[in-house]
């Protein structure tokens, strides 16, 4: 018996990979699915009407690479294929995303031929930044911020016009404190081991490729033909861990709602006890966590004080989201993705997604303004209430997109500590934490944003992973 703590995407994957394992192996192995709300699918909700749909957390996936693909072979295992909208390479939700400097919107080149021109606010064409790189001696590090790594490899106005923002996009927070290896371990090592980006570049050109190796589906092999740049699901985003736990409890995985573990002891290296917030227990041989780091740390307190600090020790953030939709006919923005804002701008919104440019069938102007982040206390204090974000969002999209009209429907939500970051030294900390687990022979697995990536593909690809592991 196995039990997953935890409903988010992160628990859904791993009941869904030890089924598939299951089955392989002809195992019959009993898995309960534990999640303390009434929902399954964690951050992922969506509000759709039949004018309008509203994300209140992710709202796109990649489908690039070893993990994005195999999201896509998930995908069409559920029968959601026909269910996905993708945005292709050419399109302007591709093709335009912004930064807001200066008072001003300026597009970031997606072409090639874009970084042999000069593009505001940059004051010189990006290849410039390859001269550098190749000009400026490398320090021998452990870790670095991805901030300070990419000033020195290629220039301040990169790390903070370019870099800076980006890192707002991904994970809400400060790219001086994330770890360089979140986004460009590859990079980082080329520099550590060759004395810089582009001299490891040209080495590892000659050097054959020994990437992971997945069977691809139908899907992923028509959006690799087709070049989707990133994909949304008709109908909301929702409609994925809706379909993926309707899946789990048609294959008689325990799912039960409303069950926030409270207390966890393990007994022995194949015995956990459980207990929920209702007194009930429940005996397993393994525990899944897909719970966010800190919320593990207070459940192994008590007998493990150490190995509750490591888990403590991975900070997250609150973002504040503020869905807005205008009920007409005129197109209130320029067709683009949207735009971020880098933090050296001292903003209180770290940027604004144009849904309705990338969500087809919306009915007017839908906006997604994203504020806080790791400002959002010092933006916004311990207090704040929901209108104070919706005024903030409102003022704003006035501001930098000279939109006068006023809503004609709007949603907010803050969500409290959402987004794991990974500072410097997070992959070292992980390692600590994983050592812990082995030496103490504890029956728990990792999995969920808190360990190996924070976007929606990672959590899917870390849970298999985890679960290859430990079946093997
Ligand atoms: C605002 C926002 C925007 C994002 N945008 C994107 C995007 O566009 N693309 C993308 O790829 N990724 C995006 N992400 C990241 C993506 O949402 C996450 O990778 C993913 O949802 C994490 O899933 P998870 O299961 O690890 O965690 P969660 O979704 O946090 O799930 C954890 C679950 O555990 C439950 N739980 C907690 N404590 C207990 C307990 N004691 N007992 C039982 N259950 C418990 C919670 O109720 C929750 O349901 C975004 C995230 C946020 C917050």
């Amino acid at each position: 018996m196995a039990a997953i703590l935890g409903g988010g995407l992160g628990g859904l994957s791993t009941a869904y990979y030890l089924l598939k394992n299951n089955v392989s192996n002809n195992n019959n192995l009993r898995l309960f699915l534990l999640e303390a709300t009434n929902y399954c699918g964690g951050w992922i909700k969506s509000i759709k009407t039949k004018d309008y749909i509203f994300e209140q957390g992710p709202r796109t996936i990649r489908p690039k690479g070893i993990t994005g693909l195999n999201t896509l072979n998930m995908m069409e295992d559920l029968g959601l294929s026909e269910h996905l909208s993708p945005v292709s390479a050419d399109h302007p939700a591709a093709k335009n995303r912004m930064i807001y400097v200066n008072q001003h919107l300026h597009t970031l080149p997606s072409s090639l031929k874009g970084v042999f021109q000069k593009n505001l606010p940059f004051s010189k064409p990006l290849i410039y930044a390859l001269f550098n790189d190749i000009t400026q001696p490398y320090k021998q590090l452990q870790d670095d911020s991805i901030y300070n790594f990419v000033e020195r490899r290629f220039g301040k106005e990169i790390a903070d016009y370019a870099i800076s923002p980006m890192i707002c996009g991904i994970c809400a927070g400060d790219a001086k404190e994330i770890s360089v290896k979140f986004l460009m371990k590859t990079l980082f090592e080329w520099e550590q081991n060759h004395g810089g980006v582009v001299k490891g570049m040209m080495k590892s050109i000659f050097k054959s490729k020994s990437g992971e190796e997945l069977e691809l589906s139908n899907l992923a092999k028509k959006a690799q033909e087709e070049k989707w740049n990133v994909y949304t699901i008709k109908g909301g985003l929702e409609t994925f861990p809706v379909t993926l736990c309707e899946f789990l409890k048609q294959s008689e995985v325990d799912v039960n709602l409303n069950t926030r573990i409270e207390d966890l002891e393990f007994m022995d290296s194949s015995t956990v006890l459980l207990k929920n917030s209702n007194g009930e227990k429940l005996k397993v041989n393994h525990v899944y966590s897909s719970i966010p780091a800190y919320s593990l740390a207070k459940l192994v307190q008590k007998q493990h004080p150490e190995l509750s600090q490591y888990l403590n020790d991975i900070p997250f953030v609150t973002v504040g989201i503020v869905n807005l939709y205008f009920a007409t006919d005129k197109e209130l923005v320029a067709p683009a993705f949207g735009f971020l804002v880098p933090p050296i701008e001292n903003s209180p919104i770290l940027g604004v997604v144009f849904d309705s440019c990338c969500t087809p069938h919306q009915n007017g102007t839908v906006l997604t303004v994203m504020l806080g982040g790791r400002w959002f206390k010092e933006k916004f204090g311990d207090n704040v209430t929901e209108k104070k974000l919706l005024d903030v969002a409102v003022q704003e999209i006035n501001k930098i997109l000279n939109i006068k009209e006023k809503p004609s429907v709007y949603n907010v939500n803050i969500l409290e500590k959402c987004i794991p970051q990974y500072v410097i030294g997070h992959y070292e900390r992980v390692g600590k934490i994983r050592q812990y687990i082995h030496d103490n022979n504890l029956p728990i697995s990792l999995v969920g944003s808190s360990y190996d990536g924070v976007g929606i593909n990672d959590v899917i690809y870390s849970a298999k992973k985890q679960v290859e592991e430990d079946c093997t």
